[in-house]
């Protein structure tokens, strides 16, 4: 079963990542018609916008045993997305952890 998307429902980080993207929701569009040399960053602020949005390109499951469907949005994969760069670093600091010690976890 999806459960409805509200505010209440999500933990503080959660809602952290929202509102950096309400900021972006609300005020690129007026920041880069004042600012047109960022125009190459939009691409990047466009991918982060629709970063885990269904509607922007999604998996769907079906569970073989109750068909239940579980709808799993693609993220963006950009540093710019707070998830997406949490990720990002969260990978890099294990491979370099590796690196400087082998074996060692
Ligand atoms: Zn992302």
């Amino acid at each position: 079963m999806l459960v409805p998307f509200t505010l209440s429902a999500m933990t503080p980080l959660e809602q952290g990542r929202n509102v950096f993207k309400q900021i972006f929701t609300d005020g690129w569009a007026a920041f880069l018609g004042r600012h047109p040399r960022l125009t190459a960053v939009d691409e990047v602020v466009q991918k982060m916008l629709g970063c885990g949005d269904p509607a922007k390109g999604h998996a769907l499951y079906l569970c073989p045993d109750c068909l239940e469907r579980h709808v799993v949005a693609f993220s963006c994969k950009s540093r710019f997305s707070l998830s997406c760069a949490k990720v990002y670093g969260q990978n890099w600091v294990e491979t370099v952890q590796e690196m400087l010690h082998p074996g060692v976890k």
